[in-house]
């Protein structure tokens, strides 16, 4: 059995003995490898390791870091296709989802190489009489990275190759479901000729985080993950000093008007509730019918939900979708749709019964369709991270922006017309983050910020883009004068 190792000071470290966890293969069911679980000691272990190497680091030339992240992109490049094949096998997306999570980080490596510009500072020349002023960026120091297992490559990359190209040095913490591809990214990142110490990974689970949330030699925090882990990372990590960025859960809404073009929405409102099996924090969970928008697209949505071909998407290259990550999270899913079907909802599309030839112990969830559910139904509180669309009707669109605007989250929303003014108006009053314009899953890309709003994040500054850079480096303001020789010398008696 394969026993993941942590990453310290250029070394890999044999596990201590705190306990393991399984990692799964999700389509069979099986164990494929042994996570250990990092407790505080080998956090502090890093975090001695991180703090050494960062004087060096900071005063490495941005261009030499940047250098290193070429290096670095050049070689998942050559790697493309094994990482992908990694994270189809630990988290059960298909290839091309898997390959969709990769190219999406590697953007943010590409946007990481743009260090040298994307640090310049400001300069003022006279804000008084022969006095200047300029503010330059300057990195913190020790980082840390928590992630959540649902893009393996994406949600690592979106993090440590901004921060260590910040001069920062890092420590990631990725999720114990799926440590084999952060695993490789750091192989590939030692290759790539990092110095030793600059980027560390700790596996483990809570006990590890909870070190890494009240190490005095931490600086920065980024966490994505849940809303109520979110939460205590943003309450801990702030309360002990940390600055800290943390995205956490979701539920987006769709609104389909009955202007929309039908087949776009229907494609949009399949590949938003359905892509990588539902869990995905930027997935189209629930979708608003209004007007006669409900007879138009409904039926062909459950007719597309149905003809999705669900398997083992690791191996099978006909599968559409892939399982959910585990045991538990399907039996969590399959009883939302039960709590959905209880509190009124027609169960237009049934993925509870969902079997795979040849993986009777893997985790499926076919896609499923919650018609007619109500704004105050139980899941539409829950984040259910499944393949299960909530469908509501609706007559207009300000009751539909409304019952969005209850929700608690704010991470995504979209809108289907070919009404400019509807849009118009979808996009003013919305209350979330990232808005779609007949767009079903409007993440942005690496130079944005990923920029969710109310309970799907706590902190300031995003990750990605611009916010990204500010959140890695804190900035130093600089006011000179220079005098000429003798200048004032009658003040001196
Ligand atoms: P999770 O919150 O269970 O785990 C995230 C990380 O926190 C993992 O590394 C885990 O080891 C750690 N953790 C778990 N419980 C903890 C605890 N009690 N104390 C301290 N640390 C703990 O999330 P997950 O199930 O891995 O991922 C799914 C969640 O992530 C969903 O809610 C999804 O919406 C969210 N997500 C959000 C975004 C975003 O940008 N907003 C992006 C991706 C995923």
């Amino acid at each position: 059995m394969r026993i993941c190792k942590s990453f310290i000071g250029g070394e890999w470290v044999a596990p201590p003995a705190t306990g393991t966890s399984p990692v799964f293969n999700p389509a069979l069911g099986e164990i494929i490898a042994e996570v250990p679980l990092a407790g505080a000691e080998l956090v502090d272990h890093a975090a001695q390791a991180a703090s050494a190497a960062f004087p060096a680091w900071r005063d490495t030339p941005a261009v030499d870091r940047a250098g290193i992240l070429f290096r670095y992109k050049a070689l998942i490049e050559a790697e493309f296709e094994s990482i992908a094949l990694t994270i189809s096998t630990e988290h059960g997306k298909t290839p091309g989802e898997a390959r969709g999570d990769l190219r999406r980080g590697i953007q943010m490596v590409e946007y990481a190489c743009g260090a040298p510009s994307l640090l310049m500072g400001e300069s003022l020349e006279n804000i008084a009489r022969g006095i200047d002023c300029d503010a330059i960026r300057q990195p913190l120091g020790v980082c840390a990275g928590i992630v959540p297992f649902n893009f393996p490559a994406m949600v690592p990359l979106w993090m440590f190759p901004l921060s260590l190209a910040c001069g920062n040095t890092f420590i990631l913490k990725p999720s114990e479901k799926v440590p084999l591809t952060a695993t490789r990214l750091a192989e590939l990142l030692d290759a790539a000729g990092l110095p030793k110490g600059v980027f560390n990974v700790v596996h483990g689970g809570r006990a590890c985080v909870d070190a890494l949330l009240v190490h005095p030699a931490v600086r920065a925090i980024s966490f994505v993950g849940s809303t109520s882990v979110a939460r205590h990372v943003f309450d801990t990590g702030t309360r002990h000093g940390k600055r800290v960025q943390a995205a956490g859960g979701a539920k987006n809404f769709i609104l389909i008007m009955p202007d929309a073009t039908v087949a776009e929405s229907v494609r949009g409102l399949a590949e938003a509730a359905f892509g990588c099996a539902g869990e995905r924090c930027m997935s189209g969970s629930t979708a608003i019918a209004i007007g006669r928008a409900r007879d138009l697209v409904i039926p062909d949505l459950v007719s597309a939900a149905k003809h999705i071909r669900v398997g083992a998407a690791f191996r099978d290259a006909s599968a559409e979708m892939g399982p959910v990550i585990t045991r538990q999270h399907r039996d969590r899913v399959e009883s939302l749709i039960d709590a959905g079907e209880r509190e009124g909802a027609r169960v237009a599309a049934d993925g509870r019964s969902v079997r795979v030839e040849g993986a009777p112990n893997g985790f499926y969830v076919g896609p499923t369709i919650l018609d007619g559910v109500a704004p105050d139904a139980t899941v539409m509180r829950e984040e259910i991270f499944g393949p299960v669309l909530s469908v509501l009707h609706m007559d207009d669109l300000d009751s539909a922006i409304e019952t969005a605007n209850r929700s608690a989250y704010g991470n995504g929303a979209a809108i289907f017309t070919s009404s400019g003014r509807a849009a118009r108006e979808f996009r003013h009053r919305i209350n979330a983050g990232m808005v779609g314009v007949n767009v079903a899953v409007p993440a942005p890309m690496a130079f944005f910020p990923f920029s969710g709003w109310n309970e799907s994040f706590f902190g300031d500054l995003h990750v990605q883009g611009r916010e990204g850079i500010a959140f890695y480096t804190q900035q130093k303001i600089t006011t000179s004068r220079w005098f000429a020789a003798g200048e004032g010398d009658v003040w001196v008696k």
